[in-house]
């Protein structure tokens, strides 16, 4: 559905400018004040809690219109974008996701709304505009402009570039093991796939730039290269971005016709990928398997959130109980 639409949603870019029309936003970074402004108009409190549940990263109480967040320092989110999904799903009305798909759809929704507060459709375009027009379009510099992540940037750059840039492009979020998981693309690029079509969970090619830029010493700078592969060549960008569960590459790629617009396509480096072809990367140089073929046996460290398909529960990975008897403590009930 994302690619078929470009990754482009009028409907969240409505919603949002309505939101930011309404507390008076006219441009720059959206500050935690304003922030603030948006969670009171919509007739929000905010409660940071040491107890938060476990399993969330921030919890609605519907009934007395509470927003509890966490006071802890983890980096792995912007706060500002937890916030802004917590009310996203009071704006866009969404109801107890009735299965996997409904809730993934409702996540889809609600980072698509917060990235378009954070990133206004306008103010962003006109900001790619420019870039386009000068020839020097990089991720880096939207993330300095809206003081965003870079994953928050590359990501918001997939909703417009289709639309109003007109190019094509791919996005991934690869973790430092390999194991891809964040994946978009609407210009063909050949994602790894299971048989029932997932990317996620999916190891990337060890030739492609989301790979290669772990190797890289220079973490300030993007590193940009190109790649030939079966389905042509693209010209990629990455950056890597550490959290708590480690370290990640944040990739943006464009095939070869649309490099000319972007920072960055002066690069010597050179890749080439023949992946599915399990010759490329998959399988070992026939010297090693004839030296180890039978005399290995590595003990695997399972991903369970990534192999458990279908979690169980309306919402996926949290601990109702847990979240129920939260809400009971803190609304004195
Ligand atoms: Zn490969």
């Amino acid at each position: 559905m994302m690619r078929e639409r470009g990754n482009y949603f009028p409907e969240y870019e409505a919603e949002a400018q309505k939101v930011l029309k309404e507390v008076g936003y006219t441009t720059g970074p959206l500050s935690q004040h304003v922030i603030a402004d948006i969670a009171e108009h919509l007739g929000f409190t905010l409660h940071h809690v040491g107890d938060l549940p476990h399993s969330t990263r921030s919890v609605t109480d519907l009934k007395n219109r509470k927003i509890y967040l966490t006071q802890s320092q983890r980096q792995d989110h912007d706060p500002r974008s937890v916030l802004l999904q917590a009310l996203g799903h009071y704006v866009l009305g969404h109801e107890t996701p009735k299965n996997y798909g409904d809730f993934l759809a409702q996540r889809v929704a609600t980072n698509y709304f917060a990235a378009a507060l954070l990133l206004p459709e306008q103010a962003t375009v006109e900001f790619l505009q420019k870039a386009k027009a000068a020839k020097e379009i990089a991720v880096e510099d939207i993330r300095d402009a809206f003081a965003v992540s870079y994953e928050t940037a590359a990501h918001r750059f997939t909703n417009l570039a289709t639309k109003h840039l007109g190019l094509t492009t791919h996005f991934q979020k690869t973790h430092q093991s390999g194991i891809i998981y964040k994946a978009y693309e609407n210009d063909g690029v050949n994602f790894p796939q299971d048989h029932t079509g997932a990317i996620e969970g999916q190891p990337s090619c060890k030739a492609w730039t989301s790979r290669a830029v772990f190797d890289v010493p220079d973490k300030f700078s993007a590193y940009s290269q190109y790649t030939d592969t079966p389905s042509g060549t693209y010209w990629c960008t990455a950056r890597t971005e550490r959290s708590a569960s480690g370290e990640f590459s944040l990739s943006i790629g464009v095939p070869y016709q649309h490099v000319k617009w972007f920072r960055g396509r002066e690069t010597t480096a050179r890749a080439t990928s023949n992946c599915p072809d399990p010759n490329c990367c998959k399988r070992p140089p026939a010297e090693l398997t004839s030296q180890w073929a039978g005399n290995a046996w590595p003990s695997a460290r399972a991903h369970s959130h990534l192999l458990a398909a279908m979690p169980p529960g309306a919402f996926p990975g949290v601990d109702e109980t847990e979240v129920y008897s939260f809400l009971q403590a803190h609304s004195g009930s």
